[in-house]
Order: C-alpha cells, then sequence, then structure tokens
C-alpha cells in the first residue's frame, strides 16, 4: 500500500530516539543497580552501599568511596556518549574497566529522577547535583558526605508505564530483590577485597566484608558447607594467554540445586565481568551430571569460573548489558573448561563437545 504524500520519513524527535535507547539500557531495577555498581568499581571502592526503598520504585541509591568525579567531568558526567574510560573505539582493546559506552547515567536520567553527589581528593567537601531528564545540571548545593559519589534515583520508569507495572507486580518485585541480591553477590566474589551492604526499606538483605581472596568471598557468599564441599582449580592454557581459575564442586557434592528454581549459583566471569556463557554452562552440568550426579536427578552443580584473556581477544559491546562476550579463541577456551572437568570428573568416553560446537 502506498503511503499517503503527507506521511514522508522524518527523524525522530530527540527526545524520542533518548526514551528508546533508554529503555533498552534501563531494563529493570537490577540492571540499573548493574550499572551503577559498576560505576562505583570502575571508581576503585572498596565499599558499596546499594539501598533499595519499596523494591526500588520508591528510590534506589547505591554509594561508594571511590575516586569521586572531578568537577571538570561534572557538566558532562551524565550527558550521553561522554565517558572517561575510552576515548576511541581502538581503546577496547585494551579495556580494563566495566563501563565504556558513557550510556547508564544518561539513560537513568530520561527514564527517572536522579541526584549524584560526590566528592574527589582534591575537593573540599562534596556536591549534590540535581539532574534533568537530558543529564544537564538543574541545581546544585553542598553535602556533608565523604570522598566517593552517591548516586539516587527516584520514580523509576515515571514515563514507561508498561514496564513500570510489570514490575509492580508483588511476584517480580520479590524476584527483582533476590535477582539484586545475586547480583551483588557475584560482584562480591569477583572483588573480595569488596565492602558491601545492601538494604531495602532499612533493612539487611545482604552483606560481605572485605576478605583476602576468592576462597575467602565464595565462603562469605555460599557458606562453610557449601565451600567444603568445592575444589579450586587453575589452569593455564598452551596455546593462548588464557587463564581460568575458580572453584567446582567435588565430585557427588551434596550441595547441588535440583532446580533452576533456586537462584542461580553458576558464576561465570570473564575478565572480571559477570557474564553468560551458555557454552560453558553446559559444559560443566553436562561433566557434573553424567559423571557425578547419585541418582541421575539433573541437578545444577555450584560453581565458579573466572577466564582471564587479552582484552583484544574478546569483544564487549554485544548486547547493551554486556553479559554477553564474544571470544576470539572461544574453542580453545571451551577446551580448557573441559580439559579441566575431565581431570575433576574423569573422561567421558565418545564425547567431545567442544568439537560438536565448531
Ligand atoms: P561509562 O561508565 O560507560 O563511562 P556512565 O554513564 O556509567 O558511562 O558514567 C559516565 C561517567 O561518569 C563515567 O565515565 C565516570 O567518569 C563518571 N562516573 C559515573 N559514576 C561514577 C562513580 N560512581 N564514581 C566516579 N565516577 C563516576
Ligand atoms: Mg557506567
Amino acid at each position: 500500500s502506498l503511503l499517503p504524500p503527507e506521511d514522508k520519513m522524518k527523524q525522530l524527535p530527540a527526545a524520542t530516539i533518548r526514551l528508546l535507547s533508554s529503555s533498552q539500557v534501563i531494563t529493570s531495577v537490577v540492571s540499573l543497580v548493574k550499572e551503577l555498581v559498576e560505576n562505583s568499581l570502575d571508581a576503585r571502592a572498596s565499599s558499596i552501599d546499594v539501598k533499595l526503598e519499596s523494591y526500588g520504585f520508591d528510590k534506589i541509591e547505591v554509594r561508594d568511596n571511590g575516586d569521586g568525579i572531578k568537577a571538570a567531568d561534572v557538566p558532562v558526567m551524565a550527558v550521553k556518549h561522554y565517558t572517561s574510560k575510552i576515548s576511541s573505539h581502538e581503546d577496547l582493546q585494551s579495556l580494563q574497566t566495566y563501563g565504556f559506552r558513557g550510556e547508564a547515567l544518561g539513560s537513568i536520567c530520561s527514564i527517572a529522577e536522579v541526584s549524584v553527589t560526590t566528592k574527589t581528593s582534591a575537593d573540599d567537601f562534596s556536591t549534590q547535583y540535581v539532574l534533568d531528564s537530558c543529564g544537564h545540571i538543574t541545581s546544585q548545593k553542598p553535602s556533608h558526605l565523604g570522598q566517593g559519589t552517591t548516586v539516587t534515583v527516584h520514580k523509576l520508569f515515571k514515563n514507561l508505564p508498561v514496564r513500570k507495572q510489570f514490575y509492580s507486580a508483588t511476584k517480580k518485585c520479590k524476584e527483582e530483590i533476590k535477582r539484586v541480591q545475586d547480583l551483588l553477590m557475584a560482584y562480591g566474589i569477583i572483588k573480595p577485597d569488596l565492602r558491601i551492604i545492601f538494604t531495602h526499606n532499612k533493612a539487611v538483605i545482604w552483606q560481605k566484608t572485605r576478605v583476602s581472596d576468592h576462597k575467602m568471598a565464595l565462603l562469605s557468599v555460599l557458606g562453610t558447607a557449601v565451600m567444603s564441599s568445592m575444589v579450586p582449580f587453575q589452569h593455564q592454557c598452551e596455546d593462548s594467554e588464557v587463564l581460568l581459575n575458580g572453584f567446582l564442586p567435588k565430585p557427588n557434592s551434596n550441595y547441588t540445586l535440583t532446580s533452576l528454581s533456586s537462584p542461580d549459583r553458576s558464576f561465570i566471569f570473564i575478565n572480571r565481568r559477570l557474564v553468560y556463557q551458555k557454552d560453558i554452562l553446559k559444559l560443566v552440568r553436562l561433566y557434573y551430571n553424567l559423571m557425578c550426579s547419585k541418582d541421575s536427578i539433573h541437578s545444577y552443580p555450584i560453581f565458579f569460573i573466572n577466564i582471564i584473556i587479552p582484552a583484544s581477544a574478546i569483544d564487549v559491546n554485544v548486547t547493551p548489558d554486556k553479559t554477553q562476550v564474544m571470544m576470539q579463541n572461544k574453542e580453545s577456551v571451551l577446551l580448557a573448561v573441559e580439559n579441566v572437568l575431565m581431570s575433576l570428573y574423569g573422561n567421558l568416553p565418545g564425547i567431545l563437545l567442544v568439537e560438536n560446537n565448531n
């Protein structure tokens, strides 16, 4: 059908473009918390407080003791595509930070009401800035907070009624609290020297003190019983600069999960980034279940795999939430995981999953 002549193609208004992309970056309470926590970690914080009120709909606040935001950067801190982390696409080859797109703060401003309080070591006192939907500063005043940054978010999804309603359902709300907790646990594991406190309506939901290593961090997240059934591993790939370490359940551990309705406790990190890697998940479950499962019940082993890989060999800019990571030498990484699994659980005759994956 032909379009009537007055319906010519036109560019969308700037505010519409902003809202469309912002609502893909911030899809839920947990994705918002993830962005703020990653900013705190990029600012080298050693302590992070996450506070939610009414499941995040009254308030989400993330406070850190990191570097703070320099006065010169403050006017653009929440303007989209401004970042202190990279200056060109080439810098992704040596990326060390969680963030790099300069999109999170700007996106949050266009779907909620935001204020940022910050102080660097060079500042005499902290300043609270109120931001508008474009990420521009509308007012500022001195504040009493110490060094670091606090981002406070009110009226989440104020202009996205479907999403707001979707997450307001009681069941969904409670799930989101669990998911925030799971997310914070993951950062707690990968950053042992990080202190985390997570509160909801002023009640502490979960917290972790600073510890010395991954093992101690896992202990505080999973508990002594679970950890007593885990074994550490370390593996260096021969042909590539890939290093694997972590903890897997001992054969016939009593502490696997028997359904996925329990919280997911399979932690896979690539360069300290929590990722969803279906192939690795499948490999671990396959080996564990075929070699160790007692009564052939399908179980979901609890494990932690930490993959260290040259930044130039991965592409993290695949999805807005950065949980999908493409690896250049994925086969050799999968092979390495399989080697670890074989040495722990034994060889699976006739199954060469990695080769089937090509
Ligand atoms: P990105 O993290 O991709 O750079 P963001 O929108 O998340 O984009 O943040 C924009 C910039 O604001 C960051 O590059 C950083 O300089 C600054 N910033 C944001 N949050 C913090 C924080 N908690 N501590 C220090 N600086 C921050
Ligand atoms: Mg960021």
